[in-house]
């Protein structure tokens, strides 16, 4: 069966990472999303993946404690390096898929510095690239460090990982009425007021027109069936 994209923008959420501990790293969590990525690694799509830090270290979370905006979101930043650090790994124990994290803030004696070029000849000769440290700017998020390298390294789809089976009309979570949107562009997902993305992700995926899938990580097979062009989860596009 042929993939619908051949290369692709992973957005795992540092939450995910947190798995059933809510807090930190969960090794199921780790080994699990191993194999969701291989399988989309064996049909021959190249990956990228945009890691967050929220299971670590929040922005908002440093303020609350008088450390100021900018240097908490700093902190936020070197979180994700970690988690970053952790899915190499497990990438490569239990795939044993070549990995290179590159970090948009330097650290070289663990993670190479993010260079476009660079990012693209990895992908082209089939590594799969985590891209850490978000923008490398606070006052940005993960997301929008998705939607941004997505953009750089060309890739035909943002899939933003969650927990829940795609965009609802209001929080699944609370509401158990909630209806799940199939399909939504940019405009209405802001205008909604839809907890999709922070709009400045959104509004760089509708400038560069990057489709951005939201899906149940959680469902096995979800990420391939995605990528193998199956209507899973919500898009947004157009
Ligand atoms: N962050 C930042 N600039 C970026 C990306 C992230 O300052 O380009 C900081 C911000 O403080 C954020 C934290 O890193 O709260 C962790 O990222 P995020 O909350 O986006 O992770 P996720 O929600 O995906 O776990």
């Amino acid at each position: 069966m042929g993939v619908a994209y051949s290369r692709v923008l992973l957005k795992l959420s540092g939450e995910a990472f947190a798995g059933n501990y809510g807090y930190g790293i969960d090794p199921g969590f780790l080994e699990y999303i191993s194999h969701q990525i291989k399988e989309v690694y064996d049909l021959g799509v190249q990956i990228a993946i945009v890691i967050g830090g929220g299971n670590i270290f929040r922005g908002f979370q440093g303020e609350e404690i008088g450390i100021d905006r900018a240097t908490a979101d700093y902190m936020g930043m070197l979180a994700t390096v970690i988690n970053a650090l952790a899915l190499q790994s497990a990438l490569e124990r239990h795939t044993q898929i070549p990995t290179r994290v590159l970090s948009a803030i330097e650290m070289r004696q663990v993670a190479e510095p993010y260079i476009r070029r660079r990012a693209v000849r990895h992908l082209e000769k089939g590594r799969v690239v985590i891209f850490a440290g978000g923008t490398g700017n606070p006052f940005f998020s993960t997301d929008t460090a998705g939607a941004l390298r997505a953009a750089e390294i060309n890739a035909e789809v943002l899939i933003k990982a969650t927990k829940v089976g795609g965009i609802y009309d209001k929080d699944p979570k609370k509401h158990p009425d909630a209806v799940l949107i199939k399909e939504i562009s940019y405009l209405e997902v802001i205008n909604r007021g839809l907890q999709v993305m922070d709009h400045t992700a959104l509004t760089l995926c509708k400038e560069n027109q990057i489709p951005v899938i939201v899906l149940n990580i959680s469902e096995k097979g979800n990420l391939k069936k995605a990528i193998l062009g199956e209507n899973i989860g919500s898009i947004v596009k157009g």
